[in-house]
């Protein structure tokens, strides 16, 4: 038997983008990312996309009220989350529950029944999520650092947990019927299918389930301040928590690649080196806003100052030299690795949503990887380590009164 080459599909169906992404693996796996979310409100709306998701995941009439239950009894992996500039709703099973599957998030996006009922239940749900988050050891360091680098209210308040449970209690049907009217039209909803499936089949249900529509795209909004901050959170801890952001206008496709690489250098400084940190996470987000990248570490406080000395230096020294190749291919094969063993594949075409580029099979990603240099992660560094923009927050007990004159 002749083995098809599989390739992604790109297709308009009444006006909604799908990505068709078939693949010789035994499960499916559909997504929808709605470009709304935090971006979208206000200081008195901060969480309705947020209650809107968990109200819109039981509104498909076959769940009775209840699909986290409907998806329990039949095998699948549901759930849904409300980010920065999209809303993410997910169900992953095996290959004879796809037409269902489809039905349902085809409804829960366009034509969802938002019930009253769950309304009031969900409510309760989602005070206690946003209670956690309160309860986090970042809650505060995390909302100063936003105020700072976002500009849109929305994302400044988007983890302030002590405003959305203010407002839930206000929230009413109507407001998240007019939210879901206002922000859930085909050009905000992109639709993900990966896994085992037939492009032919797949569109025709698609084809039957998707309403007609017409809509105007929302308008873009530029999110970050650009403005070089050092700020300061009060916390009895032991240690100094850091928050360093820079923001940047590119979205890089070795964003994974990159991540791995700036991590390891880091690490290799700051721990390996110099004795400071025990580790350091290294995030490159990427959504509507375009990308940003956040450094994220804890140190004891008498090595605080030292080091934010080598950590800016040796990020410094990324955008002037070439770094060690063998770095960049230990960082290539581990990406390769995950490419075969943990990739989300349908997160990864999600983002097709914000990022409109050919969008790849796990084959082509494993040879684009391949392709990438040192050359072109020094670009990367070049654009992302701007110092003038930079936000930088730390938590702590003790206030160093920070100035970015210490660090010319
Ligand atoms: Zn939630």
């Amino acid at each position: 038997m002749k083995t098809r080459k599989q390739s992604v599909q790109i297709k308009k169906i009444h006006g909604y983008t799908v990505v068709l992404a078939p693949c010789p693996i035994d499960t499916i796996a559909v997504r929808t990312v709605v470009h709304t979310g935090f971006i979208h409100e206000t200081m008195t709306t901060s969480g309705i996309h947020h209650l809107l998701e968990h109200v819109s995941v039981d509104g498909w009439k076959p769940c009775k009220l209840n699909c986290i239950q409907y998806w329990n009894k039949r095998g699948c992996v549901m759930n849904a989350t409300t980010g920065n500039t999209e809303v993410n709703y997910f169900v992953k099973g095996l290959p004879d529950m796809t037409e269902d599957i489809i039905r349902y998030i085809s409804t829960i996006v366009t034509t969802p029944r938002l019930s009253e009922e769950v309304m009031h239940r969900e409510k309760k749900a989602v005070i206690s999520e946003l209670s956690m988050i309160m309860n986090g050891p970042k809650y505060a360091l995390t909302n100063a650092f936003n105020q700072s680098f976002y500009v849109p209210e929305g994302l400044q308040h988007m983890d302030d947990a002590k405003l959305q449970l203010k407002n839930i209690e206000a929230l009413t049907m109507p407001m998240l019927k007019e939210a879901h009217q206002r922000m859930y039209t085909p050009e905000t909803v992109m639709f993900v299918v990966y896994g085992n499936f037939s492009v032919p089949v797949i569109t025709k249900l698609m084809t039957s389930y998707l309403p007609m529509s017409n809509s105007v795209p929302p308008y873009p909004f530029d999110c970050f301040s650009y403005q070089k901050e050092m700020l300061y959170v009060h916390k009895d801890s032991p240690t100094v928590t850091v928050l360093v952001g820079f923001p940047m206008k590119t979205l890089w496709n070795e964003r994974g690649l990159y991540e791995h690489v700036l991590r390891t250098l880091l690490f290799d400084e700051l721990r390996t080196k110099h004795s400071l940190v025990y580790g350091i996470t290294v995030t490159i987000h990427q959504d509507h806003c375009s990308s940003s990248l956040v450094i994220d570490f804890e140190c004891l406080p008498e090595v605080f100052i030292k080091t934010l000395h080598v950590l800016f230096h040796r990020l410094m020294e990324c955008t002037r030299t070439l770094i060690d190749k063998e770095i960049l291919i230990g960082q290539q094969q581990k990406m390769i690795y995950l490419y075969h063993t943990k990739y989300d594949y349908d997160i990864y075409y999600s983002t097709y949503a914000y990022h409109k580029r050919s969008m790849y099979t796990k084959p082509q990603l494993i040879r684009k990887i391949q392709e990438s240099t040192v050359q072109s992660f020094r670009s990367f560094m070049k654009e992302a380590i701007v110092f003038s923009q930079c936000t930088l927050a730390y938590q702590g007990k003790k206030n160093f009164h920070l100035d970015w004159k210490m660090f010319k």
